[in-house]
This record gives structure tokens, C-alpha cells and sequence, in this order.
């Protein structure tokens, strides 16, 4: 079997990995010189949107999918109209556009931060008096790892905080002041069976994911049941087929949706070693058809992002347990570069080696 992946990033990469053991081969459509994912398939070098190489990638591949959510909607249209493609276009519709996403999460009953929609200075003025301030301006598209958003915390920061972001639409959310943000991993199939592993803890800084531990440490079964009923809901909403992954911050008992990502996802690194079938294997067993793997985690696990520098090999893997995951891609500030992920019996034991992780990392 022959799996397509459009873009060549790490996510490709590790999909493409979890491939090779299952006798599946991955070809890659991506623009850019040496990408990530080259090690694992062969690489179409060509833009997304580029007409002739989607065709070239139908033609070559029983179905394809993507790795990342800013794929022309257009361009994945094209796709699905020659070879099944997953998970499909309505998901990144309603990913790439923050007002779209909120409005479908309640109205697939989950809850949400307040928020109300901001095209020009009159409206974020009236959206302020409605919902109060602290208040996260953020750009309705393309923003991603924090960036194109602006947190306001007082009056003086509203005028000219639209200009800011370049005056395109935006969407206004209250703060929520969250306990602490979880994720939930879901994969679901064409014949609609679900599957979540439990929800994972994430730590930013700076606006990217700094770390995971997973599971995320006393969650209680009441909390699970309702992350497992968002990914039902979002998943069978959308007729989805692939792994998503569902931002939520924690208050209490509540969960508040903040985004989903129509693709594997960062706080699923872990899954790899952690799980008993990765979130790359599943995604891979959902788009082609084949049953879905088990989902538990069996002892806790911790996995930290290498950004901007990578620490010295040796140093790392002097952590006990370490696993580590090197994507491949040269130094730059803020970029990801690789992850490690480190085991433990017990969760301080976890902690402790994640603590020594994060002095490297
Ligand atoms: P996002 O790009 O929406 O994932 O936001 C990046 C980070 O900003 C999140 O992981 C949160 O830490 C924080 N954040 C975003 N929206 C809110 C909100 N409504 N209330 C509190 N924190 C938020």
C-alpha cells in the first residue's frame, strides 16, 4: 500500500516511520530543499497547491492525507475528488478559521471561553464592553504556536491593538483562568469507530509546547468521559477519519475547547514509545482502512521539545530512559528540532528525569 502525505515536515516524518514496519510506503508533496520527512519516503517536490503534483500524488497513492492544517482547502478538495483523502476537507475548513471553529464547537455542545468576533475598531471596542477584559485578541487565520495574538489586560491596550495584527478578522475570547491545559487524542475510522487515549497534559512557554505528561496526572474518570464525548462529538460531526487532536483548558471539572488539530499533534509525541499504538500508526491504520490499535498508556511518560538549540546527543540520552527524536532540520530560534521522551514506574520518577531533561532542553 502507498500512503500520500502532503508536506515534508516532522509530522510526515514520524507518519511515514510508523509506516515503514507495516509494509506501507509514503510519498511526500512538499516545496522545500531536504525535507524532514526525506528519510522516511519519497519526496514530490512541488507546492501545495501545485495542480499536476496533487494529480501525480492521486494517481500514485490508495489515499492520502496531511500534515499540517494550513493545506489549501482548494488543494485538498482537488485531492479527495481522485483518492480518498483524510481526514477530510470540512475538518480544515473549520480549523483554519477560529470564529468557524468556536461557533462548531458549541454547536456540537462543548464549551468554550466567551468570544465574539472583531473586523475593525468599533466592533473590538463593542466586543470588549461585552465580554470584559482580560480578552485575547487573536487573528481568525493562520496564527499557530501563539503567534498573531495579543493578550489585553487593561483599557489602554484596545485602541490599536486591531492595527496591530495587521487589521484583518479576528476573534476576541475572554481569558479563561484555566487550572491547566489538556489535550485529548482521538482517532476515529471510516466506520466510525472512536478510540482516545487518555488525555495528556501540556506546559507552554512562550506560546509553544514546552512539555507533556501523559496521562495528564490525576484526572478523574468524570474528566475523561467528557474529553472522550468532545472527540465523539467534534469527530462524528465532521465524518472524520484520522487522528485529531482537541486543545482544552481545565477549570474544575469543566473542559473549554480552544482549537482542534485536524492531524497528529505535538502533545502526541509521546505516544510513540508511551502508548500501546502510536497516534502515527493509528492515524496510518484509520486512513487505509486497517483496525485501529489499542490506546492505553501503560506507565506514565514525560516528553519535552528540543526548540532552538539542540543540546548535545550524549547529554540526552544520559537521561534514564531517555528516547530521543531528532527531526533532521538545522538551528533556528524558536524552531523545533527534535523531542525526547522520557519513562517512568511512578510519576515523580517521570518528573524527576523530565526535570534534568529540561536543563538541556
Ligand atoms: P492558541 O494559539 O489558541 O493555542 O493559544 C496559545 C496559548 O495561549 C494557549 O495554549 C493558552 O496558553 C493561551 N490562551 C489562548 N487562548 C486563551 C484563553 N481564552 N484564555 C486563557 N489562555 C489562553
Amino acid at each position: 500500500m502507498k500512503l500520500g502525505i502532503v508536506g515534508g515536515g516532522q509530522l510526515g516524518r514520524m507518519l511515514g516511520q510508523a509506516a515503514i514496519p507495516l509494509g506501507i510506503r509514503c510519498v511526500f508533496l512538499e516545496p522545500g530543499a531536504s525535507p524532514s520527512a526525506a528519510v522516511a519516503g519519497e519526496v514530490i517536490r512541488a507546492d501545495y497547491d501545485d495542480r499536476a503534483a496533487l494529480d501525480a500524488l492521486a494517481a500514485r497513492c490508495d489515499a492520502v492525507t496531511y500534515e499540517f492544517e494550513n493545506v489549501p482547502v482548494d488543494a485538498a478538495r482537488h485531492l479527495a475528488a481522485q483518492v480518498p483523502l483524510f481526514p477530510p476537507p470540512q475538518a480544515l475548513e473549520k480549523a483554519q478559521d477560529r470564529l468557524v471553529e468556536k461557533r462548531f464547537f458549541q454547536a456540537q455542545g462543548l464549551q468554550t471561553a466567551a468570544f465574539a468576533p472583531v473586523d475593525d475598531e468599533a466592533s473590538l471596542a463593542d466586543a470588549v464592553a461585552q465580554l470584559g477584559l482580560p480578552a485575547i485578541l487573536k487573528t481568525r487565520r493562520l496564527g499557530y504556536d501563539g503567534k498573531g495574538q495579543r493578550r489585553l489586560s487593561t483599557e489602554a491596550e484596545v485602541p490599536g491593538a486591531f492595527a496591530a495584527l495587521g487589521g484583518v478578522p479576528c476573534i476576541l475570547e475572554k481569558v479563561v483562568p484555566f487550572e491547566r491545559e489538556v489535550s485529548v487524542l482521538a482517532v476515529r475510522n471510516g466506520a466510525g469507530e472512536v478510540r482516545t487515549w487518555p488525555l495528556v497534559q501540556n506546559i507552554h512557554k512562550d506560546g509553544i509546547l514546552h512539555y507533556t505528561l501523559a496521562p495528564a496526572p490525576e484526572t478523574g474518570p468524570a474528566t475523561q468521559a467528557l474529553a472522550d464525548d468532545y472527540a465523539r462529538r467534534v469527530t462524528d460531526a465532521l465524518d472524520y477519519v484520522g487522528v485529531i487532536a482537541i486543545e482544552l483548558f481545565q477549570v474544575g471539572d469543566s473542559l473549554l475547547a480552544n482549537e482542534f488539530a485536524p492531524r497528529v499533534h505535538n502533545s502526541g509525541h509521546f505516544s510513540i514509545e508511551g502508548a500501546l499504538t502510536s497516534q502515527f500508526e493509528n492515524h496510518v491504520r484509520a486512513g487505509l482502512g486497517l483496525p485501529l490499535g489499542a490506546t492505553d498508556i501503560p506507565i506514565p511518560h514525560g516528553c519535552a521539545n528540543l526548540l532552538s538549540t539542540q543540546p548535545p546527543l550524549a547529554k540526552l540520552l544520559a537521561v534514564e530512559s531517555a528516547r530521543v527524536h531528532l527531526y533532521g532540520k538545522s538551528e533556528r530560534p524558536g524552531r523545533k528540532l527534535g523531542h525526547v521522551t522520557v519513562a517512568g514506574v511512578t510519576l515523580a520518577e517521570v518528573r524527576d528525569r523530565l526535570g534534568r531533561l529540561l536543563t538541556l532542553a
